[in-house]
Formats: C-alpha cells, structure tokens, sequence
C-alpha cells in the first residue's frame, strides 16, 4: 500500500497558479520517513530545551511564524506558532534539513521508491481561471498519476500496491475537497489501483502530512513569477517518471506548454 499526502497551494484569488501536490510514501517507509523528519526537528529544538513534538514542520511558519489571527466570514481561527519563539537562524536550519531529508531518503525496498506527484494549473488558462476549476483539474490529475504510478509499479510487485489519498483536516478546504471527491466517485473514472475515499487527518500528529506541506511549498516558489528554486532542486529527482523518462508525476497545465522551462514541461518536450 502507497500513502499519498496532499497538500494545497494558491487557493486564493489573485495566485498565479494553484497547486495540489505531495509524496506517495509506501506503508514500509511512512514511520522511518516520520523519525527522519523528526529527528531534524529534535536536533535543532534539543539544545534549545524545546519539545520537538509540538513543532509542526509547516515551511511558511518556518520561514514567517505566523502570530495567528482570528476567526472571520468562512474561516477558522488559527494559533499564534510555536515557532515564534525560536530564532530564523534555527528556523531556517531546520527547513534546510528537512528538504535534505526527503531528498536522501532511502526507502526500505527500491522497488517502492518514495515519489512526488503534483498538479500545478496555471490561472492564466481562461477555462482555469476561477479557483474551483483549477482544484478540480488539479485533483484529477494527481489521482490519475497515482494511479498510473501504482499500475507500473504493480507490473513487477509481487504483492498488489493500492493507494490510499491523505489530507490535512485543518486546511480550510475540506468541505469543497469531500465535494469534489463525491464526484470522483459518481464520475466511474478507472481508478483501479486507488482507495477512492481520501482520509482527513490531523498535521499536527502527522509527519508524513508535514512533508506534503514542504513539497507544495518548494513548488509553489518554483512557479511563481520570480522563480524560486532554493527548495525545489533537491526535489525534482523525487518526482515520478514513466518508461519514457518524462516526469509523468507532476503535470504543469499552462498555456506556454512546449515553451516552458520548468523541469516537467521540459522533460516532456525534450
Ligand atoms: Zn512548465
């Protein structure tokens, strides 16, 4: 069984692009994947004298603690962090880590590889304009590729991999997401290899949820006007390819397609 953790970006109006993405961790490798981020933590906040437990690895409150802000027509209030208190050299330190963590990961058996798999919709694409478009495209493309995933990789297993989809509960979308799900379901898209109900679970008791939050983060940067790669470059090697080396994994729907610098757009014009 794959775990795939999704985490959004860009759900707002004004962003240039939405993005849904995250990692599809085999049930071999979800608990070491979770020491290894949490041993980064511990290894900052120890020496500190703080609880490495009640310190999410949320990359936006790593950079910029949030001081929290209270609740307002549609959304939930939320906590000052728990990061306010720690200073931006360890902050950053740990962010550092962390990516670094994913990206030397050794996953207990090759044949089940931790892969990254994501949508990014370009806002510009007129039928992707409005936010609930994008998510919907977004959605369907990330099950699609996770379910092609797990079919490849099922050519070779000797125990059939299904896919289970895992979901932050505090993100302020979960209503519009279980939505869209019904959908999925109704819809009798051949989603074969995949548990088409996807689990609500709480970050704060998740690693493996948290790294979906640094993934979207890392490409949120890369897709913005001015490129960012100082996260995503460590990831790239992370993203899914199929037999004919493109990064099937991660679909970039923007308009520039076959102009597009960025690493999947290239990957398959190359
Ligand atoms: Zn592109």
């Amino acid at each position: 069984m794959y775990l795939l953790a999704l985490d959004e970006s860009g759900t707002h109006n004004e962003a240039p692009v939405l993005l849904l993405a995250g990692l599809a961790v085999h049930e071999a490798d979800v608990r070491p994947l979770e020491r290894a981020l949490h041993a980064v933590v511990a290894k900052h906040l120890g020496p500190l004298g703080l609880n490495p437990h009640t310190h999410e690895v949320h990359a936006k409150d790593l950079k910029t603690p949030t001081r929290g802000r209270p609740a307002r027509a549609g959304y939930r209030a939320t906590r000052p962090s728990e990061w306010l208190t720690v200073d931006a050299s360890v902050r950053l330190a740990v962010l550092g880590d962390v990516y670094a963590a994913l990206a030397n990961f050794e996953p207990a058996d090759p044949a089940y590889p931790l892969r990254l798999l994501g949508a990014v919709i370009d806002r510009s694409h007129k039928r992707y304009g409005p936010v609930k478009a994008a998510e919907a495209k977004a959605y369907d493309h990330v099950l699609h590729r996770f379910d092609e995933m797990l079919r490849r990789i099922n050519k070779a297993a000797s125990v059939e991999q299904r896919g289970l989809v895992l979901h932050d509960r505090r993100t302020e979308h979960e209503r519009r997401i279980q939505d869209q799900a019904a959908v999925w379901q109704r819809s009798g898209a051949r989603l074969d290899a995949l548990i088409q109900v996807p689990v609500f679970t709480d970050s704060r008791a998740s690693r493996v949820i948290q790294a979906a939050d640094l993934v979207a983060y890392a490409l949120w940067r890369h897709y913005q006007p001015t490129t960012d790669d100082a996260y995503s470059t460590a990831l790239w090697p992370l993203v899914d390819t199929n037999d004919r080396d493109e990064m099937s994994g991660v679909i970039h729907v923007t308009p520039k397609f076959g102009a597009c610098p960025c690493p999947p757009c290239t990957s398959r014009t190359s």
